[in-house]
């Protein structure tokens, strides 16, 4: 009988199981997929790595306590090179805004100010504020807040930074820039600052992920695994198994067992059942909720959090090999590009694009780059067609997506070496995600943060992780949620 049983091997769920294991807990994680990683996963075609999902990774830095990635990895006594990134983003947006996020902080702002001189001050106090926030987080440990005795001893030891939180967790970003900027425009930059990781404008993101965000990018920067992103799955993995705990590939889950309503086993698709005395999901909490456990079994509470968050859409992506002749030298990694500001939030809208080759050529074959193109997508519209409408639709997709960045990077259309279109419908099947969705976004307005549940759940035994528990989506974001629950879990066991 093992501890813990872990339902997928994504971040949330190997920073949780390596967490255990690292203490003695008997861990087992069970991944439908082959590989582990999930949306930080990786596939490999014709000589190219490409990352499925995540490319810009916080968590890497080397001091302070949000380095969550380093942390995580150090725990199992496992080590992943890095490669920092000099620029976060370069954006390309209407009004001719073309802004870098430099990793010098006042060289960012100074890049900004440029374009906003009339700001300045409002400029610089808003993004000190966000500052504020993270060396609040940076200067405590990040553990499970369900777990009062935690909670008591972080505020004595450090109770200006925990008030200084507390004040933040109910406020979102948008109230926050509006007091300090009163340029429409600028406030639209503000808000593509907030959409390119919680994909929703500034109104609706929580204040305290902005200020790890907006600050972090500074501070322990934005850093490439060498060898691909799914390098950092594959580590974890490694690690799990040096520490004694166990993890099974193409083992899906179809059943949480439970008995007199307490979580005890979990059943596979092949009939197979393991039992433990603590269940995991690492699934999103619409897979959980609503496939794992039989309707009558729902809790009221989960149905109340699907009234305050909904799925955010799933992407179209495009993976591209091309000519590294095309790219001009310092080119950055990552992109943003947007043409209209009506249509940041648009199906096809904001467009995300990333060249991780230009910081680890070993991705691709000697001479060629890659990039990874994508726009947000809703399922609802790539169902219900005939393989030759749909391979139609990707196509025109895909066209669409290629002329967009060709006028970023001309020529590329010509020196095009491969191209593999993804769709809503591919993220849902390879990455076992509801409806392929990014993660949970607010429906409405909501108070910042105090709305995402904790690990555990109203089913005793049974706790969730990942991006559908606080503090959201992200990397390093679902790696703290990792630390919390292996937190309240180790407590829980007594270890
Ligand atoms: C296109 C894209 C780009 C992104 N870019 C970035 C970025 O640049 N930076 C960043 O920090 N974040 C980025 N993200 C977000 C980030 O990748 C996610 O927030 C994070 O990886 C989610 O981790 P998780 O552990 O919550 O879940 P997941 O990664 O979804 O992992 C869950 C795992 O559980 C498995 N599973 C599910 N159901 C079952 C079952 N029934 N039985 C067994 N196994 C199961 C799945 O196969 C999967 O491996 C991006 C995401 C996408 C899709």
């Amino acid at each position: 009988m093992f501890d813990v049983i872990i339902i997928g091997a994504g971040i949330g769920g190997l920073v949780t199981a390596t967490q255990l294991a690292a203490k003695g807990v008997k861990v087992l994680v069970l991944e439908r997929y082959l590989i582990p990683g999930g949306s930080a996963g990786y596939f490999q075609h014709q000589g190219y790595t490409f990352d499925v999902g995540a490319s810009m990774i916080f968590g890497f830095g080397k001091k302070g306590t949000t380095n969550l990635l380093t942390r995580a990895l150090d725990a199992v006594n496992v080590h992943l090179e890095t490669i920092p990134d000099p620029v976060q983003i370069h954006y390309h947006l209407p009004d001719n805004l073309d802004i870098k996020v430099d990793q010098n902080y006042e060289k960012f702002l100074q890049n900004l100010i440029a374009y906003f001189p009339h700001e300045e001050k409002g400029i610089r106090k808003f993004y000190n504020e966000c500052q504020k926030i993270f060396n609040c987080l940076n200067s405590i440990e990040l553990l499970s807040l369900e777990e009062l005795g935690y909670v008591m001893r972080v505020f004595w030891q450090n109770p200006l930074a925990c008030l200084g939180l507390a004040q933040y967790l109910p406020q979102n970003v948008g109230d926050i820039a509006r007091k300090y900027i009163k340029d429409p425009l600028l406030l639209k930059f503000i808000d593509i600052e907030c959409y390119c990781w919680s994909v929703v404008p500034a109104n609706m993101t929580p204040m305290i992920n902005a200020g790890m965000v907006f600050s972090d990018r500074h501070y322990g920067g934005v850093n490439y695994p060498q060898g691909g992103v799914g390098k950092i799955a594959q580590k974890l993995a490694e690690g799990l198994e040096k520490c004694g705990g166990k993890i099974e590939y193409q083992a899906r889950v179809t059943k949480i067992i439970t008995k007199q309503g307490k979580a005890i086993g979990v059943q596979l698709a092949t009939g197979e059942v393991y039992h433990a005395k603590k269940i995991v999901s690492n699934a999103t909490r619409w897979d959980t909720f609503e496939k794992l456990l039989p309707k009558e079994q729902i809790p009221p509470n989960e149905k109340n959090w699907q009234q305050r968050y909904q799925k955010s859409p799933s992407f179209l992506s495009l993976h591209l090999g091309l000519e590294a002749s095309v790219l001009s030298q310092g080119t950055e990694c990552h992109h943003i590009i947007l043409e209209d500001w009506e249509k940041m939030e648009s199906a096809a809208g904001t467009m995300f694009v990333s060249i991780p080759t230009l910081l680890d050529s070993s991705l691709a074959p000697t001479g060629y780059h890659i990039i990874h193109a994508f726009t947000p997508a809703w399922i609802s519209d790539w169902q219900g067609m005939s393989a030759k409408e749909y391979n139609y639709k990707k196509e025109q997709a895909a066209g669409e997506i290629i002329e967009r960045l060709e006028r970023i990077f001309p020529g590329l259309d010509a020196v095009l070496d491969y191209m593999e279109v993804g769709t809503p419908l591919t993220h849902r099947r390879f990455l076992g995600r509801v409806d392929g969705t990014y993660g949970p976004i607010p429906r409405r307005k909501l108070r910042g943060l105090l709305g995402m549940p904790f690990n555990r759940t109203a089913i005793p035994n049974l706790y969730c992780v990942g991006d559908s528990t606080f503090p959201g989506q992200g990397l390093n974001a679902v790696a703290f949620s990792g630390f919390a629950c292996a937190h309240r879990i180790a407590v829980d066991l007594g270890f």
